[in-house]
């Protein structure tokens, strides 16, 4: 899925949108073409490497190339949760019920609710989200 680079950053190399760079992804994750094309040659390389698939990359760095990407591992989680709460409130605008939102995440529709509700112009109080739902509750799980 091409994804609108605007603000965006490759989730892999922590390239940003700066100079017109485009994105593919999905579930939050975002790859660059120059990504794309150093992964495919690792992984269409007949001889490649185990330890390069087995390894934890950071076991390999420098604890100042460790500290380096910290900034971009925060900033990737950022854009991750950002996806998250997008999509969450895609799923509101189409009425989908803070319990089954919750359902999806493994959690209870007031943590659903208390964790999203306030990203969105929406904000009823958690008893009028308890009563309002309370009908879908008594209905089987999907
Ligand atoms: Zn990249």
């Amino acid at each position: 899925m091409k994804i609108s680079s605007n603000g965006r950053m490759c989730s892999f190399c922590g390239r940003d949108d700066a100079n017109g760079t485009q994105f593919s992804g999905e579930l939050g994750a975002l790859i660059c073409g120059d990504c794309v094309e150093r992964y495919h040659n690792i992984l269409a390389a007949p001889s490649a490497p185990t330890s390069t698939v087995t390894a934890d990359p950071w076991q390999s760095m420098s604890t100042e190339q460790l500290l380096a990407t910290l900034p971009l591992i925060s900033r990737s989680s950022a854009q991750t949760s950002d996806f998250l709460i997008t999509s969450v409130g895609v799923l509101r605008s189409r009425k989908a019920s803070w319990a089954k939102i919750g359902r999806s995440l493994g959690v209870s529709r007031q943590a659903a609710w208390e964790r999203f509700h306030r990203n969105y112009e929406e904000a009823p109080a958690p008893v009028e989200v308890l009563a309002a739902e309370s009908v879908e509750q008594a209905e089987p799980v999907e």
